[in-house]
């Protein structure tokens, strides 16, 4: 048998040939050098341990042997995702909002911005952001964010991602405690979720459930934590939030009271979410009465809104003005972290969006205009439309009476968007470029 030494020498070895045959040149661009050079770290790390390990410390062996392990799986994880496999100028989006909802504790922390990279998984549930708990071995934690491979075009259901990046917020510890003082302890006040004996209860009384402490500690953290990532995403999404979640959740529970030791049942949560929804005025929208809004609004919304009132009175477990005090204080939060806090476009400007879609082109309603300069000197102020004012868009879209069912697909209105993103994304790169470099005057364009 080799020595733990001598083996965990030779893998650490095994790993530097694995990042040099990979990330070194492989991953084709600039980020993969990032990439590399957080692996290396890591990898040093880990290797300089491994020199001074006591032989006999079996528990440290094992310690550093998972971590070993890990970083491999990462680089493997890491090698393995293709951007062509998913809706890259989703990714792109996802990743900046991502990045303004830890930017704070980021910089608290003294560490540096996280690494994203993005996968596509088989099955239609695989949606998920997968953040390092901590920056270990180094000052930079690498997210994996999964999609799934048959959805590479769907970004209308990739709303659902608002959900996953309430987890990253959660992976960060003084924000965590922030958001379960302000905003969950908040929602759940007066639930059977406020302790675990009363979780305990209502777990014997709704499900017949007793379970054993640890697994009672376990369910009550994550349940606690996922009321509080439905609202959130449905906080930074906005309403295309709804029926992204609506459509994938009915098909993993059409009961919406089955019991799962991770998540709350999901009747719970609808019924949450609608509360919010209504608190946020979303659904009556006073004064909007446009053609191509209106109807598709009433479409969308009142299916949901009945569904709910039909939920027995068990499942309506939260209560609903805590559901409105709670969302207060997260939209307070949110207002901190950039542009994270979904606000409802102009109407005049949706209904021109929906409008583009109905016709089968995409929405390119940016606004561009050259304005001068003190300097006579000539800019392009661009006007960018929010890729969450496009997917609302979308959705009205396919709730639209008008819309022809065979020329204008659900997979064509989700190819649509997918373009109007990266039409939008396009001309962000090249305004920002154009302002930074002042147009010549006897270039005309
Ligand atoms: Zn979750």
């Amino acid at each position: 048998m080799l020595t733990s030494r001598i083996f965990l020498t030779e893998e650490c070895l095994n790993i530097k040939r694995l990042l040099d045959d990979t990330l070194r040149h492989a991953y084709g661009s600039a980020k993969s050098e990032e990439f590399y050079k957080e692996c290396r770290a890591r990898l040093n790390s880990l290797s300089a341990q491994v020199d001074v390990i006591d032989e006999t410390n079996l528990p440290e062996i094992h310690t550093l042997a998972i971590q070993i392990h890990i970083l491999s799986d990462k680089i493997t994880k890491i090698e393995r995702s293709h951007i062509g496999e998913l809706s890259w100028p989703f990714a792109l989006v996802i990743k900046e909002m991502a990045l303004e909802v830890c930017r704070e504790s980021v910089a608290a922390a003294n560490e540096e911005d996280p690494l994203f990279f993005f996968s596509a998984n088989g099955g239609m549930f695989v949606y998920a952001v997968s953040p390092e708990r901590a920056a270990a071995l180094s000052r930079r934690r690498i997210f994996n964010v999964v999609f799934p491979r048959s959805f590479k075009y769907q970004v209308l259901l990739h709303t659902i991602l608002g959900h996953e990046i309430g987890h990253v917020a959660y992976a960060y510890h003084e924000l965590k405690h922030e958001l379960e003082t302000k905003v969950t302890s908040v929602l759940l006040h007066g639930s059977p979720f406020t302790s675990t004996s009363d979780f305990k209860d209502w777990l014997d009384k709704t499900y017949k459930l007793n379970l054993s402490d640890p697994a009672l500690n376990d369910a009550f953290a994550r349940w606690r934590q996922e009321y509080f990532c439905d609202l959130f995403g449905l906080l930074i999404m906005g309403p295309s939030f709804l029926p992204a979640y609506r459509s994938l959740f009915h098909l993993l529970d059409h009961t919406g009271s089955r019991y799962s030791a991770t998540h709350p049942p999901i009747m719970s949560r609808y019924s949450m979410l609608q509360d919010a929804l209504t608190f946020l005025s979303w659904e009556k929208w006073e004064g909007v009465d446009h053609q191509n809004l209106r109807q598709p609004l009433n479409s969308m919304y009142e299916p949901m809104r009945q569904h709910v009132s039909s939920i027995p009175a068990p499942m309506r477990i939260l209560d609903s003005q805590q559901v409105e005090a709670a969302t207060t204080a997260l939209r307070d939060i949110l207002k901190r972290m950039g542009n994270t806090l979904y606000v409802h476009p102009k109407p005049d400007e949706l209904n021109e969006i929906v409008s583009a879609l109905l016709s089968g082109t995409p929405a390119i309603c940016t606004k561009l205009k050259v304005t001068r300069s003190k300097l006579k000197k000539r800019y392009v102020v661009n006007d960018p439309i929010d890729f969450r004012h496009i997917l609302f868009a979308g959705w009205l879209t396919i709730y639209h009476d008008a819309r022809d069912r065979e020329e204008l697909s659900l997979f064509k209105i989700n190819r649509l968007c997918d373009r109007s993103i990266l039409h939008q994304d396009a001309i962000n790169t090249w305004t920002e470029h154009f302002e930074k470099e002042p147009v010549p005057k006897n270039v005309s364009n």
